[in-house]
C-alpha cells in the first residue's frame, strides 16, 4: 500500500517484541511512536507518552507519521513492527507486505 492510499485509512502498529533485536531504527525513525524500554525491547507510545508493554498492545498511528512508521516496518530488521488497517485488521505494512 502506498503512503497515500494509507493516508485515508485509520490504521494502529503494534510490535512483537520476542523478535526485536533492540537496534532501534524504529525509534529513530519515529520517536513519538516507538521508543526502547529498560528492557532494550521497543514499544509502542501512545499519544499520552506513555509506552503500552502488554503484549500485542496497539496504538493508532498519527496521520502526519504514516510514511515513517511505515519506513520503520519496512527497515526493522526483526521483521516484528506490524501496521494494519483499522476497520479490518488487514496488514499494510510489516513482515509478509511487500
Ligand atoms: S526496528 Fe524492529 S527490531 Fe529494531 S528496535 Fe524497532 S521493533 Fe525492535
Amino acid at each position: 500500500m502506498s503512503v497515500s492510499e494509507a493516508a485515508g485509512e485509520a490504521l494502529e502498529v503494534w510490535i512483537d517484541q520476542d523478535l526485536c533485536t533492540g537496534d532501534g531504527i524504529c525509534a529513530q525513525y519515529a520517536p513519538e511512536v516507538f521508543e526502547l524500554d529498560i528492557d532494550g525491547l521497543a514499544y509502542v507510545k501512545g499519544d499520552d507518552d506513555q509506552l503500552r508493554t502488554e503484549a500485542g498492545a496497539t496504538v493508532p498511528v498519527p496521520l502526519p507519521l504514516i510514511s515513517e512508521v511505515a519506513d520503520s516496518a519496512k527497515e526493522c530488521p526483526g521483521e516484528c513492527i506490524h501496521v494494519r488497517r483499522v476497520s479490518d485488521g488487514t496488514e499494510v505494512y510489516g513482515p509478509g507486505t511487500e
